[in-house]
């Protein structure tokens, strides 16, 4: 990939830190890549806390304790009070399954700022299904429960498929019923595991249309006691987000063994040369980084991107979609009505299969 040098650097706000790959659920649609980073080669607790006092001194504000599920790391609360003794909010993304009462009680001790809990659907048996994991829905409750009861904002993370799209109302109710502050409905994004389950998870377009009609509703039903948000799920859009916030621009995730990728999805693009934060300081990374330079600014765009009034509005779209559906990494987000593959994403949302869910697994 040709770097661009001359490409203005951008101050990164938000670090996610993929603490672990390890997770005791298997969602068929997981952000993690295929291969998964074993736990012998996970960053250790003193490399991790580097890694935060480097992000500050960058300039990152916001640290998002991920994983996998974060809890599966036993370090987890020195990695919090790490975080939060570097002067960054601290945000926890967890699946809920693995942090006890007792373990949120030190994770609210060493400053713990905001909490964010996934949920699969509303009703139990169907939410347990998509994890692949029995228990899931009642210790997600239960969860939150304590998240509220320590006064921690609550935010409820809802991912959209063909599954639960029906019952976004009754999740937002949930997101309400426990006390969240914000619900972040998040349609299914098709690479990695979620591509391999592209047909079993695809929503047909009256589906979401509904789905859209129905997040209006709500927004207006509860305004002023939740915030609702919510995206038009890619494949039926008419133009792309700027995803990332565009690539290195604003954002960097760290991968658990210390990989350092412009979004969680980068290494699916193949030819990217990544650094690690074993053999290079985050700040020589965000600058210098070849998979960092390799897609800033707009001299690596083709047309109709090049030429066009939105290049420094949505960034050409996302780079690992117009890799996953044209193979190009340069190429037009397909998802915008201006791609010459656009046509193609609507033949693909329109294939879909009731077959058993490829569960991710390490
Ligand atoms: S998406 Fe599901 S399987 Fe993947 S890390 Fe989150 S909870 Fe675990
Ligand atoms: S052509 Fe490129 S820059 Fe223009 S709207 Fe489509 S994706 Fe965005």
């Amino acid at each position: 990939m040709a770097e661009n040098a001359h490409a203005p650097l951008h101050t990164p706000l938000g670090l996610l830190a993929e603490l672990t790959h390890r997770c005791p659920l298997g969602c068929p649609y997981c952000s993690n890549p295929l291969t998964l980073d074993p736990r012998e080669r996970e960053l250790d607790t003193a490399s991790w806390a580097r890694v935060f006092g480097e992000a500050a001194a960058l300039g990152v504000l916001q640290v998002h304790l991920s994983g996998g599920e974060p809890a599966a790391r036993r370090d987890l609360v020195a990695l919090t009070t790490a975080a939060h003794a570097a002067g960054l909010y601290t945000n926890l993304i967890t699946s809920a399954v693995g942090v006890t009462p007792q373990i949120l009680d030190q994770l609210a001790a060493a400053g713990l700022d905001h909490v964010q809990i996934s949920i699969q659907d509303s009703e139990p048996e169907s939410a347990d299904r998509i994890a692949g994991y029995a228990g899931a829905f009642t210790r997600k409750r239960a969860l939150a429960a304590e998240v509220t009861r320590l006064k921690i904002p609550l935010t409820i993370n809802v991912v959209v498929h063909r599954a639960n799209i029906e019952r976004i109302a009754e999740m937002v109710e949930l997101a309400l019923s426990l006390g969240a502050s914000r619900v972040e409905i998040a349609h299914v994004q098709y690479y990695g595991w979620a591509l391999q389950n592209r047909a079993r998870l695809m929503p047909s377009a009256a589906q979401v249309a509904r789905a859209a009609e129905t997040v209006e509703a709500l927004r207006r039903r509860h305004h002023g006691e939740i915030v609702i948000d919510a995206v038009v799920p890619d494949y039926y859009a008419r133009l792309p987000k700027p995803c990332v916030g565009g690539w290195g621009r604003r954002s960097l995730n760290v991968t658990p063994a210390g990989k350092v990728l412009p979004c969680h999805a980068a290494e699916s693009i193949p030819g990217l040369e990544f650094w690690s934060v074993r053999e290079h300081s985050l700040a020589e990374i965000w600058k210098n980084s070849p998979a960092f330079n390799a897609f800033r600014g707009s001299s690596w765009m083709q047309e109709p991107c090049r030429g066009c009034a939105r290049r420094d509005v949505d960034f050409g779209g996302c780079r690992c979609q117009a890799f996953a559906l044209t193979g190009d990494a340069r190429a037009t987000d397909p998802v915008c009505h201006l791609a010459p593959a656009h046509n193609e994403v609507a033949a693909l949302a329109a294939i879909q299969e009731d077959a058993p869910y490829a569960y991710r697994r390490m």
